[in-house]
């Protein structure tokens, strides 16, 4: 079973710090959502995790299964079972989106163990067609003229094809339909399992409707400031953030 261990992390955008001591432990089986406002480093927190090159931990650690996942490299973090759908996917031009997701899929096997071509395409169909995605989609350059929900829906295909341990969804449910948001909350419900975590960001309770979290943090100023069960969220939704600040004093 995955544990994911995070402690006291702080991680620096271009030389601020923005993740200011967070820690959260995620455990397989389990559904983490972190909610909170704009800017409070949410996105900065997913990229950190990931070893984006942009983010700079300075302090804490972040441990799977009692290895130090700071130390490894970004594919290493693959290989290990990090996954992460990312808020803005980056569209790539001259790379299709089936040897994308192959070679994805293959990162996270590792070498001597990649899929059959055969293998991969069968698979491949038969998550696109779960997801309601286009079979076009496969020969198209990755994410580029997707619309929103396309790349966010292409994120959750990603995912479905990888199965990953530990799934972080960052604001996957931003510029989706309802009919698009109950398919990418098929698609998670259909994967979680006791070897596999996911932590959902999300700014909206809506996708926590379809997908029912065990816990709700909310993050506010680069911290978890308050955790719960999913009536958090329910409050969240009703009443917004400000009730949190003043609970707990918390001047912005
Ligand atoms: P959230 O996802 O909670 O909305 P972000 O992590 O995206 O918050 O952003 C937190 C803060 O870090 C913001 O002030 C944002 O401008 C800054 N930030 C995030 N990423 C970058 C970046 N790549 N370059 C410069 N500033 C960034
Ligand atoms: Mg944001
Ligand atoms: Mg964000």
């Amino acid at each position: 079973v995955p544990v994911l261990t995070i402690s006291d992390l702080k991680a620096s955008v271009e030389g601020k710090e923005i993740v200011k001591g967070l820690s959260l432990e995620i455990k397989g089986g389990e559904v983490h959502a972190i909610m909170g406002p704009n800017g409070t480093g949410k996105s900065t927190l997913s990229s950190a995790l990931m070893g984006h090159p942009k983010y700079e931990v300075t302090d804490g650690t972040v441990t799977l299964n009692g290895e130090d996942v700071l130390e490894m490299a970004v594919d290493e973090r693959a290989r290990a079972g990090l996954f992460l759908a990312m808020q803005y996917p980056s569209e790539i031009t001259g790379v299709t989106n089936s040897d994308f997701l192959r070679s994805a899929i293959n990162a996270r096997r590792g070498e001597g163990n990649e899929i059959s071509l055969i293998r991969f395409i069968r698979q491949m169909e038969a998550k696109m067609k779960e997801l309601d995605i286009n079979p076009e989609f496969a020969h198209r350059y990755l994410n580029e003229g997707f619309s929103g929900g396309e790349k966010k829906r292409n994120e959750i295909l990603q995912m479905m094809l990888i199965e990953p341990k530990i799934a972080i969804l960052d604001e996957i449910d931003s510029g989706l339909d309802i009919d698009a948001l109950k398919i990418v909350a098929a698609g998670v419900n259909a994967l979680r399992s006791p070897e596999r975590a996911f932590l959902i960001i999300t700014h909206y309770q809506r996708l926590l409707n379809y997908v029912t979290p065990d816990f709700v943090h909310v993050m506010m100023q680069g911290r978890i400031v308050k955790s719960g069960g999913p009536e958090l969220a329910e409050r969240l939704e009703a009443e917004g953030y400000d009730w949190v600040k003043e609970e707990l004093g918390i001047v912005d």
